[in-house]
């Protein structure tokens, strides 16, 4: 059973819940049919102030906690991006009445630590692209102690919640280590159902969730493990840990994050991967980089000694770990 009383736990349940209802908010007010292909500006105030609001959760919470996070305030506090910082104040300010353009700048800074022995790692928008789309996009925290991640949360308020029995949208994903994977609709959030991986073992039959940023993977790569493995249906192409989240309720059986030939030497940001990274594996997946290592959370900001990532129902693993490298 997920122990929802655990301070983490609860604190990290609650942080993104309220994180969820402000990126609604932002994007329901800000992101409309008038928006030009390249203004990124809901995206850009939906990222700072959630991270912001998680910041300022985190200092009341744990005031001694680290906390590595996407986001830093230096581009904000420019004379010419006043008016987004004073738009990003107005909308945290709605969940933290005290909220000025100076607390808000130090919350998000919260998230400038380089990690420790002890600390919580931030998305506050993964997927933005999704998120300016109208598709997937995530709100992903967790808690790291000693290299390992204990605790991950993620909301994704676009995510259909038909594996839950729900008709409608908002799925909120929860993991502590030995506690299982659970989730529950963000509309009934105290509503948690046990997860459970895939239990297909024909690779024939498996369903792959790859990124929607062709840029982001590695397209051709992924057509050829998928002739290897003798995969029928098409990949599901996907933004943000949202394809973690579905690769733990069952909904698919292998997660590929391939170098792109254009940044073959990218690593993967930690916020990217720690919270969704637990979900599969309480829910009884697996979760390697693409030869086969565990992911290794103690290297800074980015995972700087593994290569990509590959996560799977674990009954897939070993010949997906195959499939790659040979
Ligand atoms: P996805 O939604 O699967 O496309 O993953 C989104 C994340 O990919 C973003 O949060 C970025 O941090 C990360 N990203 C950016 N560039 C790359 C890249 N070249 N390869 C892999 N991931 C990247
Ligand atoms: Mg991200």
């Amino acid at each position: 059973m997920l122990a929802t009383s655990a301070p983490e736990v609860r604190f990290a349940l609650h942080a993104v819940r309220k994180a969820c209802a402000l990126v609604q908010q932002i994007q329901r007010e800000m992101v409309s049919a008038a928006l030009t292909k390249d203004d990124r500006s809901p995206v850009t105030v939906a990222d700072f102030a959630a991270q912001a609001l998680v910041g300022a959760l985190l200092e009341q919470a744990f005031p001694h906690d680290l906390l590595v996070g996407e986001e830093d305030s230096s581009s904000l506090q420019t004379p010419e991006h006043s008016a987004t910082l004073e738009r990003i104040t107005a909308f945290v300010q709605r969940f933290q009445p005290s909220a000025s353009p100076s607390s808000v700048c130090r919350w998000i800074d919260r998230g400038s630590a380089e990690s420790g022995a002890r600390f919580w790692t931030l998305d506050p928008i993964d997927g933005t692209k999704g998120f300016l789309r109208g598709d997937q996009y995530a709100i992903a925290l967790a808690l790291v102690e000693d290299g390992q991640v204990q605790v991950g949360v993620l909301g994704c308020p676009n995510l259909p919640g038909d594996f839950l029995g729900r008709s409608d949208r908002g799925v909120l994903f929860a993991a502590a280590r030995g506690q299982g994977c659970w989730a529950a609709p963000l509309a009934a959030p105290a509503d948690f159902t046990p997860l459970r991986v895939s239990q297909q073992s024909d690779p024939a039959k498996a369903r792959l969730l790859r990124s929607y940023e062709s840029g982001h993977t590695n397209v051709s790569q992924i057509d050829k493990f998928a002739a290897a493995l003798g995969v029928q249906a098409e990949p599901v192409r996907m933004d943000s840990q949202a394809k973690y989240g579905l690769l733990a309720a069952g909904q698919g059986e292998i997660y590929l994050r391939l170098l792109s030939p254009k940044q073959p030497d990218y690593r993967e940001k930690i916020w990217d991967q720690a919270a969704g990274s637990i979900l599969v594996e309480e829910a009884g997946g697996r979760v390697t980089d693409l030869d086969g290592k565990p992911l290794d959370f103690t290297a800074g900001r980015t995972l700087a000694r593994n290569r990509g990532v590959l996560a799977t129902n674990g009954l897939l693993h070993e010949i997906a770990v195959s499939a790659l490298v040979h």
